[in-house]
């Protein structure tokens, strides 16, 4: 017998090549083909009389009377027609010449395919199969998958039937909750779903709302609920060895780093923290606001308070450009009161590096800015005390329970630009406290933005020409996909030279994740002191560049982007409340959907409603918007549409993990294993 957990390769049938392959695209584990669900279902075997079929997609049996080819420039051309108890019909197949030697007059065939009404029912290329003289077809449902790689639907289908029969399938939920909602078992469940009934309801499977679709749902949402209970079930014990004093300087400070009055909204959040932080448990809280609510302001100055009190504060942001950023604006506000901020990133090399670990060891610096590198890379802070993580969408689950693992005492605030209405974020985010900051700082203007396709690229130019030459800077942006970054990057550089190419007068270039830091940081100067006027660049401006001057900002491709993607991107234009444009356009092939998706952000620009959308257009296995929020990317769970099952697991999971938590250490042991990574 095979275990959820033994790896792919064992199970027959996959051999060296399949396995990689299998491993490569995330099935690593008999576990990960378990899980990996059809799409949609279809009958088969439902035989019809031929007198009574419409024009729909339909199976027939029926014994072959006459057969003709004939040749018709290029194309070969293969008829026959068949006969059953009620009718006559008529089937053609093109360039399929062994067909010839296949089937002949009183040949007994099977067919399927999309029926069209000519004089006779006519099949286009159907799928056939030959029979025996008594063999009868069983009715059966049949389940389908979204192909991976080279493999099809039926070989998954093949794979997975094996898996089901030879693995060891124990149940991970605990007995009560099986017994609560008459749940059916894990194995069960798994069976029905990849194997069903060919009585099962097609209508049923197809919403996927049978009793095993039902019960998957829940488990995901249990063991995602479970998981990030117990992560903050794990510390709640945990006491602080330190405290905090709000001294003159630091009130002062508070005051005045900022030449402007904070927003309702940023006070409260402030207020929050302090208390968070003064109190004796470490902070868990996560700081959500659409983008450019002031966020950023805000994790400056709640460090100001453990800074202030000799301790360090880390702030660690995704990208190094943006890290780069707000050292240099950081540092240049803070050092006059007397705060050393350093910049620590992988680009940060030789002596600069030196001094700068240096300082960090000797808790000279007090901020310290810098990517994820920071924790990976085994420095040893003098007294780091508070962790700031910006955008941290790109985190998942396995990764905040990583970092708590690196800082079990230290306070963390995550921050995030994708906002999430506050119920939602409460149960998506159970290991968190939530802040909010809804309002935004008094003279922002919306952005306007507009939809377009490629081929009305030119219409908008002079448009863009124009607000160049009225000293307004821009951003074009293409999409980058990970896995094959160095292919598009040649998109990139195509573009950036092609919108060279159209606007002549103007100082246009690039800026990509595959260059080297100090070329990133030297062109983000540029940009930011006004010496270049069109950024191209991949999504490394999505995340929190804030360059004043930026007006406009032009994606390409856009029906590549998850709607809050899109509005993160615009957020980058307009900040020092000028009038700001963003024009999303569209790529050959997209069609209307995506149109009307993208459309969307044309009239609304509220984070919230945009964040929901999104939501709601991610149906399963879609492609759009991954890794935008967080959340893992569950299999069958919708984390908007089925919040209430989520509110419900969420509630049952606190109950057994007081009452009877060993019962939960089954599932959330996926936590450990990455399962619930993405996000
Ligand atoms: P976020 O991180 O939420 O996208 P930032 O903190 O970067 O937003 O703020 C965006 C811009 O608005 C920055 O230039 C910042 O200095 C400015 N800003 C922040 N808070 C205020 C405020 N209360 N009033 C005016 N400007 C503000
Ligand atoms: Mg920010």
């Amino acid at each position: 017998m095979l275990k959820l957990e033994s790896p792919i390769e064992e199970l027959p049938g996959v051999g060296e090549k399949r396995k990689k392959l299998l491993e490569r695209e995330g099935f690593k584990k008999i576990e990960d083909l378990l899980y990996y669900f059809p799409f949609r279902y279809e009958k088969t075997g439902w035989i019809q009389p031929i007198s009574q079929l419409e024009e729909e997609k339909a199976e027939i049996v029926g014994i072959v009377k006459s057969r003709n080819f004939s040749i018709r420039g290029r194309y070969f051309i293969f008829e026959i027609e068949l006969q059953d108890h009620s009718g006559k019909a008529r089937a053609v197949w093109f360039n399929q010449r062994y067909l010839n030697k296949v089937i002949f007059p009183g040949t007994r065939l099977y067919l399927k395919g999309k029926v069209q009404k000519h004089n006779l029912p006519t099949f286009l290329n159907p799928e056939f199969k030959l029979l025996k003289k008594s063999e009868e077809l069983t009715p059966s449902v049949i389940p389908i998958y979204e192909r991976v790689k080279s493999l099809t639907s039926g070989i998954l289908h093949g794979l997975i039937r094996k898996a089901l029969e030879i693995t060891e399938i124990e149940e991970n939920l605990p007995e009560a909750i099986i017994k609560k909602y008459y749940l059916p078992s894990r194995k069960e469940s798994l069976k029905g779903i990849h194997c069903p009934s060919p009585f099962s309801s097609l209508e049923e499977l197809n919403n996927f709302q049978t009793p095993f679709h039902n019960r998957i749902r829940y488990e995901e949402a249990f063991a995602f609920e479970a998981s990030l209970l117990y992560l903050r079930k794990k510390h709640s014990s945990v006491r602080k060895p330190r405290k905090y004093f709000p001294s003159p300087h630091f009130v002062q400070m508070l005051k005045e780093v900022f030449p402007f009055e904070l927003t309702e909204d940023q006070k409260k959040a402030l207020d929050e923290i302090f208390s968070d932080l003064r109190s004796q448990r470490p902070m868990r809280r996560l700081l959500q606001g659409e983008v450019g609510s002031g966020k950023t302001a805000v994790a400056v100055l709640s460090a100001l308070l453990p800074i202030s009190n000799g301790f360090q504060v880390a702030f660690m942001v995704p990208t190094e450009i943006l890290a780069e950023q707000h050292a240099r604006r950081f540092s240049a506000i803070l050092e006059k009161w007397g705060i050393k901020t350093v910049l620590f990133t992988g680009g940060v090399r030789g002596k600069v590096r030196r001094k700068n670990i240096e300082a960090i060891e000797s808790g000279e610096a007090k901020l310290i800015i810098g990517t994820h590198a920071l924790f990976y890379e085994g420095i040893n802070f003098k007294n780091l005390a508070y962790v700031i993580v910006d955008e941290q969408q790109r985190f998942g689950v396995s990764q905040r329970a990583r970092l708590y693992e690196k800082g079990e005492k230290v306070d963390f605030l995550l921050m995030t630009a994708t906002p999430i209405p506050r119920t939602l974020a409460l149960t998506l985010f159970s290991d968190l406290e939530v802040s909010t900051l809804k309002t935004m700082p008094s003279g922002r203007r919306k952005v306007r933005t507009k939809v377009l396709k490629i081929s009305q690229f030119r219409e908008v130019l002079p448009f863009i020409e124009e607000l160049l030459r009225s000293n307004s800077q821009g951003i074009a942006v293409f999409p980058v996909i990970e896995k094959s970054e160095k292919l598009k990057v040649v998109d990139l550089e195509r573009g950036s030279r092609r919108l060279q190419e159209l606007l002549p007068e103007f100082r246009v270039k690039t800026v990509h994740g595959k260059m080297n830091s100090s070329e990133k940081e030297k062109i983000v100067k540029e940009f930011e002191k006004g010496e270049i006027d069109l950024l191209v660049a991949t999504t490394v401006v999505e995340v929190g560049l804030d360059i004043e001057k930026a007006g406009f900002i032009m994606v390409f491709n856009a029906e590549r982007f998850g709607l809050a993607q899109l509005h993160q991107l615009r957020g980058r234009v307009g900040r020092a409340g000028q009038q700001a444009y963003c024009f999303l356009i569209l790529g050959k092939n997209a069609g209307e959907k995506a149109y009307s998706r993208v459309k969307f952000l044309e009239s609304c620009s509220d984070g919230f409603e945009i964040a929901k959308k999104d939501l709601e257009l991610r149906g399963p296995g879609s492609a759009v918007g991954k890794q935008q929020w967080g959340i893992p990317e569950f299999a069958l769970l919708h984390p908007f549409k089925d919040i209430s099952i989520l509110e419900q697991a969420k509630k049952d999971a606190q109950e057994i993990l007081i009452s009877n938590p060993s019962a939960v250490s089954n599932i959330i042991k996926r936590i450990e294993e990455e399962k619930i990574t993405l996000g």
